[in-house]
């Protein structure tokens, strides 16, 4: 149950993140790539692998 609760958090900052284009992790803004979104200072990315 401790992993569910976890993994509806990630999904939380995750739809946050596409929304707003700012990364969870530290904040900076997300830059497009090939379709995607990531963070050029920590490597989050919106893309699942
Ligand atoms: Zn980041």
């Amino acid at each position: 149950m401790q992993n569910q609760q976890e993994t509806a958090g990630n999904k939380g900052r995750f739809e946050h993140a596409v929304a707003t284009r700012f990364c969870p992790e530290c904040g900076a803004l997300l830059v497009p790539d090939s379709g995607c979104f990531y963070c050029r200072l920590c490597g989050f990315s919106l893309c699942k692998a």
